[in-house]
């Protein structure tokens, strides 16, 4: 009877200076679900605790602090996965709400679909009592503006549709404005993995952008054999459908961390893509691996302290 919760706060390379709060925020959700374990709680509910201590704190890209479309406003990605019955519940596009994760829960709770998005996530999210929240921190909203001055400047780029493919070479070139996603993995007493991811997607992304996180497979999985949650650029994650594979390797005999390494190698490979993920098996063993500069993570398993690091 093993437990076990880990936890990311986003690939890419977090400003100097800032290690001790990402460190701090990724320690507290752990905290916040290993409670939960421990009184014999699910990985569904550890996992949700866990993400939404990490929505609520600004200085992940998730919840509260998230960054800015090209527009200038917040779409959130979320999605969750449990491995018993393949329960999924996710949201894309969905504006203006506090919590993302819960509202992905309630999708997967609450109706007989796996995801919504834009305008229908966000009446459903009323519905289910979310009230208007603004996401946007000052911090958050300034960042914005010079980094669209910088692109718009920079590139010389209009709001055109061609857009897109300058800013994925801007933000290759400039891997800091990417980051800051938040990820959980949990495994309960009763041996059910679960995975939750919440994000605003990528700097300046196009409105309407969906990224890997709400797509189950991609950014978010879970089975009996393993559960997995990605970050990075979404577009890599989601060609690779990377967080099934790593599932997939690890039914097929391969080790959890081998099976993370080798997606990570191939990614490399095919698209010199800057990702991470964070993982574990139905033994508890837990994985965190990336090939970017930084990718915040915290886990426990049973009774071990929690152990929290900037990068592998
Ligand atoms: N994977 C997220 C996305 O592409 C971003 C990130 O993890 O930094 O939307």
């Amino acid at each position: 009877m093993t437990i076990a919760l880990i936890v990311h706060g986003g690939a890419g390379s977090w400003r100097p200076g800032s290690d001790a709060d990402a460190i701090e925020g990724t320690t507290l959700a752990v905290d916040a679900g290993r409670k939960i374990l421990e009184a014999g709680g699910s990985a569904l509910d550890a996992a949700c605790a866990a993400a939404m201590v990490l929505e609520d704190n600004p200085i992940f890209n998730a919840g509260t602090g998230a960054v800015l479309n090209y527009d200038g406003y917040v779409e959130f990605d979320a999605c969750v996965m449990v491995s018993e019955g393949a329960q999924i519940g996710s949201v894309s596009a969905l504006q203006r709400v506090k919590n993302p994760i819960l509202v992905a829960r309630q999708v997967m709770e609450e109706t007989d679909h796996v995801m919504l998005t834009g305008e229908g996530a966000l009446r459903f999210a009323r519905v289910m009592g979310h009230g208007d929240h603004d996401p946007i921190t000052p911090a958050r909203f300034d960042d914005w503006k010079h980094k669209k001055a910088a692109l718009d400047i920079g590139i010389g780029i209009g709001k055109d549709a061609k857009a897109s493919l300058k800013i994925r070479e801007f933000l290759r070139k400039h891997p800091e404005y990417a980051g800051g996603t938040i990820g959980v993995v949990a495994l309960d007493a009763r041996d059910v993995l679960c995975a939750a991811t919440s994000t605003g997607g990528v700097t300046l992304k196009l409105p309407g952008r969906v990224g890997d996180t709400p797509l189950p497979g991609a950014g978010t999985y879970a089975n009996k054999f393993a559960a997995c949650s990605a970050t990075g650029t979404g577009e890599y994650v989601i060609r690779s459908l990377s967080c099934r594979a790593i599932s997939e390797g690890v039914e097929r005999g391969k080790s959890l961390d081998d099976s993370v390494a080798e997606m990570l190698a191939q990614m490399t490979r095919d698209f010199d893509a800057d990702v991470g993920f964070i993982a574990i098996d139905a033994n508890g063993n837990a994985v965190a691996n990336h090939s970017t500069t930084h990718m915040p993570h915290a886990w426990f398993r049973d009774e071990s302290d929690i152990i929290a690091k900037m990068h592998v």
